[in-house]
């Protein structure tokens, strides 16, 4: 079956394509690789250059390629840079994530996966967080994706276009096999911060913020692996195709573990002590975020294979180590 997989360059896309791949199915990429690498496309793939807001251009892609259901990954991710910049955010995320749609309508296409973000919820009320929990994004990134996720639901009631949010925690790790992993520019998080001051490419980890009401004062957040991530993307794909009902997942595994818990699951990968100084506060951090996730694993059959921590650090710190300047392209 045809699959197209918007933003199939980026760091979930590209793990998610191998997936396809293994599992039979026959994807086709459009990044506009604002963000994304050619070179995580995997050889064969086709990847058309497009950005999501050239309708005319999308139509092309749908007519010759005809897919049968969209893996919807392309929009921004930065939480810091959705508050300097929202109207990009807004604009990239729902109005060109509309367009998307509307090709999808146009040519028929009812079935959608969407990568959703635990940033939906806010501050949490309840920890673990269940899917209904009151939605009450603290960010444009959050907002966005929580609109993105009612336009869908009316995309549903309106038209029949059946989708699957997943709502990611924190997306950590990398590929085992060491060929694909995280690149970002600029690099905001903390595993691969971590890890670059391992490697000598940064001084020293600046933890933000040590007085949050928490076991050590340190953020506490649900990190789950990439390639779990990818999995369930094949089974919600695979639960749409046998007529699953419009619905949202979490995915975490449901444990959480502080920035300092981090950094020495870190330390006993990398075999040093890593440098590292207190910092103030990050705006608009949680103190806690970890998922509720039994819907996942009930419903859809999900069952993470990369939960442990030292798992998650370890295969981000083999890629690190053999692709220090990510895909090189810059
Ligand atoms: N963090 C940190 N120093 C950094 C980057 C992140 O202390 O240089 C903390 C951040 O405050 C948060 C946690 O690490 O509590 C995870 O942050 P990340 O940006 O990786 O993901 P987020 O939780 O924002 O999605």
């Amino acid at each position: 079956m045809r699959v197209l997989v918007s933003g199939g360059a980026g760091y979930v896309g590209s793990h998610v394509l191998l997936d396809l791949i293994a599992a039979g199915y026959d994807p086709i990429v459009v990044d506009d690789l604002s963000k994304g690498h050619a070179a995580a496309v995997p050889q064969g793939v086709p990847l058309a250059q497009v950005s999501l807001a050239d309708a005319a251009a999308l139509d092309r892609v749908f007519a010759q390629y005809k897919p049968q259901a969209v893996l919807h990954f392309a929009g921004f991710t930065e939480v810091g840079e959705s508050v300097k910049f929202p109207d990009r955010f807004f604009r990239n995320n729902i109005s060109n994530g509309m367009t998307l749609l509307d090709a999808m309508v146009a040519h028929e296409v009812k079935m959608l996966v969407f990568s959703s973000t635990a940033a939906v919820y806010g501050e949490p009320q309840t920890v673990p967080i269940p899917e209904d929990h009151p939605k009450s994004p603290t960010n444009p990134y959050g907002e966005s994706k929580l609109f993105f996720e009612k336009i869908l639901a009316r995309y549903d009631a309106a038209y029949g276009l059946r989708s699957i949010s997943l709502r990611y925690f924190n997306a950590a790790g990398a590929h085992p096999s060491g060929t694909i992993g995280e690149d970002h520019n600029p690099e905001t998080h903390l595993i691969p911060i971590i890890l670059q001051v391992a490697l000598g490419m940064r001084e020293q980890l600046a933890i933000f913020g040590t007085d949050y009401p928490t076991m050590d004062g340190t953020c506490v957040r649900d990190y789950v692996h990439v390639c779990d991530l990818a999995a369930a993307h094949i089974l919600a794909l695979r639960a749409l195709e046998k007529g699953a009902p419009t619905d949202a997942f979490n995915l975490g595994n449901g444990q959480g573990f502080s920035v300092k818990e981090v950094l020495a699951a870190a330390e006993k990968v990398v075999g040093k002590s890593i440098p590292a100084q207190t910092a103030p506060r990050r705006a608009g951090d949680p103190a806690v975020l970890v998922a509720g996730s039994t819907r996942a694993r009930e419903l859809l059959g999900w069952q993470p294979r990369y939960a442990d921590l030292h798992t998650i650090v370890e295969t981000a710190w083999r890629w690190l180590q053999t692709h220090p300047a990510g895909y090189g392209e810059e």
